[in-house]
């Protein structure tokens, strides 16, 4: 029998080699919950095993957090400190990798004043925009990795105690992440082969435009001229190659920032900043938002959407088959990280720049007018289900069957 730290010794191994793929001599930078410690301490052990030169780890609690967002004054909230984003810009000019562990409480800030969720919020994503461009061009190699913390487990859980409700999800994530398997890097090495042949298919396609339908949803997404479908492993710039998503199961591009109309209906709630959003709809008309409601959180999803003018346009399209590991498991997660990975999804906000062949280094001019879309925010949502048919129309004009009933329809293998 694998004992848990067994089981959490696998899943360091993973993220370190197969994850972030860390590199002899290399700086590591962790942000992780107090609640994480046994996995951080195993990274770190493992890291410096493996040659790694630093590991500096950014601790956040969320009982902490809670209380700042409950009680601080709103200037201390609108201002996020500059030595702390300075840190972490310093760390990845200096070729940190960036591990984030992820698993917060779905319903963390429901008490607090959305005004001041949405004020705080942009005041990070503010202070970290020049770190997180860094990420978000692959400038470094990164990972976000899920913890079940004891809140979320227990949203999940209800029923059960906390250390009950935390097993139940740690064997879920076990089992999403292929960490149960005998070999989990040989069972990625295959599920990254899939994922390869799904978006070299697609990006020989060069689809001109998609077209969603289910209930609540006919939606038209044109795909910008030379745009690139990544999914599973990316190449960093200084060509190693990473997988920044455990569990990942999509494949994605960008959608045309002005090519976006017709109306989307949202299939999973969505985690915003310790709110959840729920049943949600947005209408689109030449790739802006014009229309929104939800019947919960909607003044949460009216901040998101309000945040800049990006954030009311799209800058993600991910294809995920209903089939997938996630959606099998039976269960909403309330963790984009997990949720996203069981169904077809857009995001509002910044596109990944490696989306298109242009590249990272476009001006503001160059990536308006490739139609990548720009903003403070990158927030996906969940609109795929079992109803989900998805067309494509070629460069010739012609209709192809892409999705039927939430899957491939497609033959790429
Ligand atoms: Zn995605
Ligand atoms: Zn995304």
């Amino acid at each position: 029998m694998t004992t848990h730290q067994q089981q959490l010794e696998k899943y360091a191994d993973l993220a370190l080699q197969k994850g972030i793929n860390l590199q002899e001599g290399q700086g590591l930078l962790i942000n992780a919950p107090l609640e994480a410690a046994d996995l951080v301490r195993t990274l770190t052990a493992k890291a410096f095993g493996r040659g790694a030169k630093d590991v500096h780890v950014e601790w956040s609690d969320e009982v902490l957090t809670y209380l700042k967002m409950k009680h601080a004054p709103m200037e201390v909230l609108e201002d996020y400190p500059r030595w702390k984003a300075e840190g972490k810009e310093q760390m990845v000019k200096d070729g940190y990798s960036v591990l984030s562990i992820f698993g917060p409480d779905p319903d963390l800030l429901k008490n607090v004043d959305s005004e001041r969720i949405a004020a705080a919020n942009k005041a990070t994503a503010q202070a970290l925009a020049d770190f997180q461009s860094f990420v978000m061009n692959d400038k470094v190699t990164w990972l976000v990795l899920g913890y079940p913390q004891k809140a979320w487990a227990q949203k999940m859980f209800p029923d059960d105690s906390g250390e009950e409700a935390q097993r139940k999800l740690w064997e879920h994530i076990f089992n999403i992440t292929r960490v149960d398997q005998d070999d989990p890097v040989a069972a990625w090495e295959t599920h990254n082969e899939t994922l390869r042949q799904a978006r070299e298919f697609l990006n020989d396609k060069q689809y001109k435009k998609l077209h969603y339908r289910a209930p609540g949803t006919d939606l038209t997404v044109e795909l910008p001229e030379n745009h690139i479908w990544h999914g599973g492993s990316a190449t960093s710039e200084q060509g190693i190659e990473f997988i920044p998503n455990m569990p990942t199961e999509e494949v994605f591009t960008m959608p045309h920032k002005y090519g976006v109309d017709g109306k989307v209906s949202s299939t999973k709630p969505l985690n915003y900043g310790g709110n959840l959003i729920e049943n949600f709809t947005l209408t689109f008309e030449n790739g802006k938002v014009v229309d929104f409601s939800a019947e919960a959180g909607e003044e949460n999803l009216k901040h998101l959407i309000e945040t800049d003018e990006g954030a009311r346009r799209l800058g993600e399209v991910a294809l995920v088959p209903h089939e997938s590991p996630i959606s099998q498991s039976g269960h909403i997660f309330f963790n984009t990280l997990f949720d996203e990975n069981a169904s077809c999804h857009l995001a509002l906000g910044k596109a990944y720049p490696t989306n298109v062949e242009v590249g990272p280094n476009m001006n503001k001019s160059e990536m308006d007018e490739h139609g990548v879309n720009d903003s403070l925010v990158h927030e996906d949502f969940m609109m795929g289900s079992a109803e989900l048919d998805i067309d494509g129309e070629t460069k010739e004009g012609d209709t192809e069957a892409i999705f039927r009933n939430g899957s491939w329809v497609l033959d790429f293998g």
